[in-house]
């Protein structure tokens, strides 16, 4: 079997399409090999090789060495050094790399090569030894922490104390003597915290870098990132070995990061940052600050003409932004890596669209290219433009969207607080982040760091999840001691509010209002090309007119499921709630009902004002009645007073109401069945409303939907009582209005008889929540105690309630699909209409399996309607 794929000077034994067995980046090295573009020479080791790593017990397999010796030659030939020479010697970089990018996730170690001996060879060589030596401590330092597991910060402390000894800033400040000095230090602490000295064979150094890199494959901070992002089904990462070139040459030489175009706005720009005299990463690390691109050009013109045109190749060629990695040594320029960039949702919409007008691309594969979950970057809130906004300083604008939160000063804060109280949205401050803190950033609303750039790990991490995020911000001190921040002269505890513009960079004191975006322009026009390719229609679940207005905005056809509990807790309806559920006979109930239904109709007209045209689905009443009794001492007492019951008839009542497991107790289509009242009043108040929306000119297409029916005579008789409560009220009014007759299906059973209950159903709409809840058998409430180890223990692929399991609960909907159509149709000949309404409606994995089961429709909430719009184009292409 081929292990080890070399690429170097014009040719490559791999190319683009390689990813899986070479990774990204390797693949992507050999790609720009086979397309002109200078690369430093090297090899990668395939990803089958760290599967087998592990396989067998972390060990590389003996028949690897081989070709590995082989592919080193061939570069030894290319550069014209021998690894391990010490009067001349070729170093390398060992780099991971799997097949989809993991930013800052795995370790990359330079200037492998270099000993005691070599570390001479190269100074007289170069005739540098400043050079030479920083080359040498930055190895050390690299290889100690990343490959035999030492804190850098032992490292990082010597390095401090040196500049500080030396009365210097800058690292580059330091001269060869110093950093000769420096290495003898370095070695100490290698030696101290390793208890071994620092591997002066080469080959050793060699193998024990690619060891690391395979072990970091499983290293915490890599495994955290893969359950994040769900990556799964990975063999493992890839190995590049490939020939250096120095940054640190001197002040002709530099390395750089850059985007082909702007990953914040999409602007056509070229985007990034260099460092003179630095290697490596130097320029994320923040450890001085970096140059905008754009300076390059008085600085190295012919450099930054070259760069221009390998952006302009790298695009033509991949159809697509690329993130570049280069280095510069003595005035010659490298590429180090190439990838589709990471980018905001915004700019993702901008690209794709510009690149359409480039005619780079296709109107599908514009659609294609945006992941419909990035939008949800389009759709953040910004801040109020009426608020009173007194920014008291500003930072860089690293990823957009306002936010408001409560200061906490680390990750660790974050995950903990959160814990307690998940509702509290978090603003998360820090000089800066690093890999450890993903778990809170990820459930912090917004991130403000102190120092960094526009590529540091936070702006980075914060553009991928669509989080604002300001960096950079020097006005602000962290104080962690004392547990407070202060921005500009002003203090903040951690716990109090400040508000973050990542659009501007602006940072304000306390909440500010914010505001929610509308779709134009270059989004209109994605969601233009979306709408024309998808086959699944996109309602919403509101309950409110504003909702229903926000939705049809967003894009909305209709509304998918409209839940009538909430409108029972409104003022002046609760307590009439209360006395319905408190009545003792079906009078009293009625009465109590009778000052609910003028409120509920109310509710019902502005929601078919604001659907004009679209269909409107509402649910009867679903919820166990126990929910809308009080079950606190006081505030029984408090209600009776105000019913002018005894106490004593409040506590019965909610005792009688008590369930050992209430989802599954009497609620849904139960509850008309025994009070069919309820009901009653509810469908008067729909077609009521209905009628009245009708007299005002608009088209109202009220769907009246059963929920929790298991049983086709379940269905039969709330039905019975729906026609005739219908029919009364037009022949009342004298007008007719086109309603139908539907039910959820979100019991298995009905799900599994699905042609039975089609004979009196006009629609299906899958409630995924309970269906999921009642197949599994779990109680969505009470999943907190096992989901996670379920995850961690892969029992589970997803969290089942995220995203529909599409081999269980995905056959019953496919089941209650092709039943019901098909009896619909032979009994007939009408088509069923068949959507679903569960939390599943908006996830865009979801969305793909309604799609292929031929669903009509999907409803999502209001803000998820154009995610799921681009979904279900996605799933159409
Ligand atoms: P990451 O995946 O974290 O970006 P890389 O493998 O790309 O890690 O390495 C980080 C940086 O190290 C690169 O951006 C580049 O600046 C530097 N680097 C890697 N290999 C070489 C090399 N052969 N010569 C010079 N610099 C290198
Ligand atoms: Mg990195
Ligand atoms: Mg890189």
């Amino acid at each position: 079997t081929k292990y080890v794929y070399f690429f170097g000077g014009k040719t490559a034994e791999g190319n683009g399409q390689m990813r899986d067995l070479l990774g990204g980046k390797g693949a992507n090295l050999a790609e720009m090999c086979l397309i002109g573009i200078p690369v430093p020479p090297g090899f990668t080791i395939t990803t089958e090789v760290c599967a087998a790593y592990y396989e067998h017990g972390k060990k590389i397999p003996e028949e690897v060495l081989p070709q590995i010796d082989e592919a080193l030659k061939r570069v030894e030939a290319l550069v014209g050094k021998k690894f391990g020479d010490s009067a001349d010697p070729l170093l390398v970089s060992v780099r991971s790399g799997a097949a989809l990018s993991m930013p800052g996730m795995m370790n990359t170690i330079l200037n492998l090569g270099l000993t005691d001996a070599s570390v001479e060879g190269l100074a007289r060589k170069t005739n540098n030894p400043r050079f030479a030596y920083d080359s040498y401590r930055r190895l050390i330092d690299m290889f100690g922490s990343t490959a035999m597991g030492v804190d850098h910060d032992h490292f990082e402390h010597e390095l401090q104390q040196m500049k500080e000894a030396k009365g210097v800033k800058l690292d580059t400040d330091l001269n060869a003597e110093d950093l000769k000095e420096l290495v003898r230090r370095y070695k100490a602490v290698y030696r101290k915290h390793v208890g071994d000295d620092f591997p002066q064979d080469p080959r050793k150094q060699l193998m024990l870098a690619i060891q690391a890199v395979f072990n970091s494959w499983m290293g915490k901070k890599a495994v955290e990132y893969r359950r994040i992002e769900r990556i799964t089904g990975l063999k493992g990462t890839a190995v590049n070995v490939q020939a250096m070139v120095f940054g640190n040459m001197g002040n002709t030489s530099g390395t750089g990061v850059a985007f082909t175009r702007d990953p914040n706005t999409g602007e056509n720009v070229f985007y990034g940052d260099y460092l003179i005299n630095a290697q490596g990463e130097d320029v994320v690390a923040g450890i001085r600050t970096p140059e905008p691109i754009s300076r390059l050009k008085e600085v190295m013109p012919q450099v930054y003409e070259q760069l221009c045109d390998i952006r302009q190749k790298l695009e033509q060629h991949y159809k697509d932004m690329q993130d570049i990695e280069f280095t510069v040594q003595e005035g010659v320029l490298y590429m180090l890596q190439t990838r589709a960039g990471k980018r905001t949702g915004t700019a993702a919409v901008r690209i794709a669209v510009d690149m359409v007008r480039e005619g780079l691309i296709d109107e599908r594969t514009a659609v294609l290219r945006v992941n419909p979950e990035s939008l949800n970057h389009l759709l953040l809130p910004q801040l109020d433009p009426k608020a009173n906004i007194k920014p008291v300083a500003q930072g860089i604008a690293a990823s957009p969207g306002a936010a408001s939160g409560i200061v906490l000063l680390s990750a660790d804060a974050v995950v903990e607080h959160h814990e307690k109280h998940p509702q509290d949205p978090i603003i998360l401050v820090r000089k800066e982040t690093s890999p450890e803190d993903v778990a809170g950033m990820h459930l912090a609303v917004g991130i403000l760091t102190s120092t960094g750039g526009k590529s540091s790990h936070a702006a980075v991490v914060a553009r991928g999840w669509g989080k604002p995020c300001v960096v950079g911000c020097e006005a602000v001190k962290i104080s962690e001691e004392a547990g407070t921040i202060t921005i500009a002269g002003h203090t903040v505890k951690a716990g109090e509010y400040i508000t973050i513009n990542g659009t501007t960079g602006d940072v304000m004191i306390g909440k500010v209002p914010t505001v929610l975006p509308k779709i134009t322009g270059d989004f209109a026009t994605l969601m233009e090309w979306a709408d024309k390719y998808r086959k699944l229609r996109v309602r919403t679940n509101a309950d409110s007119p504003a909702d229903a207005a926000k939705a049809r905005e967003f894009g909305a056809e209709g509304i998918g499921l409209c839940r009538t509990e909430h409108m029972f807790f409104g003022e002046g309806r609760i307590l009439a709630m209360r006395e319905m559920i408190l009545a003792s006979d079906e009078a009293g109930r009625r009465a109590a009902l009778a000052k609910i239904e003028p409120l509920q109709r109310e509710d019902f007209i502005g929601i078919f004002e604001a659907m004009d045209g679209y269909p409107v689905t509402i649910r009867l009443l679903d919820p166990p009645l126990h929910e809308f009794l009080p079950h606190d001492h006081a505030a029984q007492e408090e209600l009776a007073q105000s019913l002018g019951v005894p106490v004593a008839k409040i506590k019965e009542r909610v005792d009688e109401l008590h369930e050992f497991n209430p989802m599954m107790g009497f609620r849904g289509c139960r509850l008309p069945i025994v009070y069919p009242e309820i009901a009653e009043m509810q469908v008067r108040a729909i077609i009521e409303a209905a009628i009245e929306v009708h007299r005002r000119g608009k088209k109202v297409l009220p769907e009246i939907m059963v929920p929790l029916v298991g049983t086709i005579e379940e269905l039969r008789f709330i039905k019975q009582r729906i026609v005739a409560v219908a029919e009364e009220c037009m022949a009342k009014a004298g007008v007719r209005i086109e309603y139908q007759i539907g039910t959820m299906i979100e019991v298995p059973r009905a799900a599994l008889t699905a042609d039975q209950i089609a004979e009196d159903a006009e629609f299906f709409s899958f409630g995924t929540n309970d269906l999921t809840q009642m197949t599994f058998g779990f109680s969505r409430d009470d999943i907190k105690s096992f989901m996670p180890t379920y995850l961690r223990e892969k029992i589970l692929p997803v969290d089942p309630f995220q995203s529909i399991d599409v081999k269980g609960v995905g056959q019953l909907i496919e089941i209650g699909v092709r039943k019901g159509r098909e009896s619909r149709q032979s009994k007939y000949g009408q088509h069923l209409k068949v959507g679903i309404c569960g939390e599943h409606g908006g996830d865009p994995d979801s969305i793909r399996f309604c799609h292929q089961v031929g669903m009509d429709y999907v409803s999502c909430s209001p803000f998820r309607v154009p995610i799921a719009r681009l979904a279900a184009a996605q799933a159409a292409l």
